[in-house]
């Protein structure tokens, strides 16, 4: 009798030490082509100072600048790089030994959003191109379990998510391009809806974030998701539009985002300490005034003749990217110094460790873990 009590003490001590590291939700994040430079430095000084990418300069400085990188960061980016860090993790200060890098050869969106969601790199997702990715996302293989039937959906701003979720195959609920909000998931959507079409977008294939977020918002409070991928796309598209003023102040508005979101959670039923948040993005950017504009591996842009001359070796340093996480199954490490290399293909496996599944039993070729920054 007392053996099998000792047995069943330690059992159950075992399963409460598994359980303990598990949270029931996640919500990932993610800004597309956010430099680890800005992420951890702040505004740049060759950029801010630029008339080439700056409308007024000193108008921007005034909100952005600092001569201590470490105040320009939190000018910038201060939820994700203070509460955040302080309360979980941040990974990609290049500078401090913390590197994380894609694994996919391309260096731009749709393979690296690819990688992030299904934690394979597949050789043959190699452009931007509406195809429907024919590997399953954690957002599919979760949506296909018990318990996460319709509990898991993506919001994004490019209107390349549908495909790369591949929604007709798997499923799985995406809003993303310039698709409107349910009628039913808010009192709101009929003047957001409205709004979205009366406000001109700058890019033909890529809404503003600020519609994203809050439809994002909306579907969170009514449909509740176990996991909820939120993908903000206006800092690439003004980068790549070579606007530096835009992208500083889009970062930071993403930052705000997060912050209400973060906020929204801890006041919500069914989420308060129990969600596990994670912001990273899909490829970096170059490090200089003549390529930060840019994005792209040697091999992606030798297949075009112009690319290739202008950049024969790629855009470089944009493969380097960074990710930040809170919640009740993240470490409170602070920057995390990383031995080797972390990898964008990681994040898949991580994410599902958090919500207490085995990555291995759902996809044996998925990417390990990140566990050093796990409970
Ligand atoms: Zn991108």
């Amino acid at each position: 009798m007392n053996k099998f009590i000792k047995l069943n003490t330690l059992f159950l001590l075992l399963l409460t030490s598994q359980l303990a590291i598990a949270t029931q939700n996640v919500v990932l994040i993610t800004l597309d082509g956010v430099r680890w430079q800005e992420v951890f430095n702040g505004a740049d000084t060759n950029l801010i100072n630029h008339s080439d990418f700056v409308k007024d300069s000193a108008a921007l400085k005034a909100e952005f600048w600092h001569e201590n990188p470490k105040n320009r960061q939190q000018l910038l980016m201060p939820f994700v790089t203070q509460a955040m860090a302080q309360k979980g993790v941040i990974i990609g200060d290049r500078n401090k030994e913390s590197m994380m890098s894609v694994s996919n050869p391309w260096y731009f969106s749709y393979p690296g959003y690819s990688e992030i969601l299904t934690g394979v790199v597949d050789k043959n997702i190699n452009s931007n191109d509406k195809i429907p990715n024919p590997n399953k996302t954690i957002l599919e293989l979760l949506h296909q379990q018990q318990g996460y039937k319709n509990k898991t959906a993506l919001f994004g701003s490019w209107d390349v998510f549908p495909f790369i979720v591949n929604d007709v195959r798997s499923g799985v609920y995406v809003n993303a391009g310039f698709m409107p909000l349910e009628k039913e998931l808010s009192k709101d959507a009929s003047l957001l809806n409205a709004m979205q079409n009366e406000i001109p977008s700058p890019w033909h294939n890529v809404r503003l974030d600020s519609f994203t977020y809050r439809f994002a918002k909306a579907y969170l409070l009514a449909r509740k998701p176990k996991l909820l991928v939120i993908s903000l796309g206006e800092t690439d598209d003004f980068a790549h539009d070579g606007h530096y003023d835009h992208y500083l102040k889009s970062a930071k508005q993403s930052d705000a985002f997060i912050k209400d979101l973060w906020q929204t959670l801890q006041v919500t039923p069914g989420y308060k300490n129990n969600t596990t948040l994670i912001i990273t993005t899909d490829h970096g950017r170059g490090s200089h005034v003549n390529d930060w504009q840019h994005h792209s591996s040697k091999q992606a842009m030798s297949r075009t003749e112009q690319a290739h001359k202008a950049f024969p070796k790629g855009i470089i340093g944009s493969e380097h990217i960074w990710l930040a996480a809170m919640g009740p199954s993240i470490k409170p490490l602070g920057l995390v110094k990383t031995h080797t290399e972390l990898k964008q293909a990681q994040v898949a496996a991580t994410i599902l460790k958090v919500l207490g599944e085995n990555p291995q039993q759902l996809n044996p070729a998925m990417a390990p873990a990140i566990e050093e920054i796990l409970k």
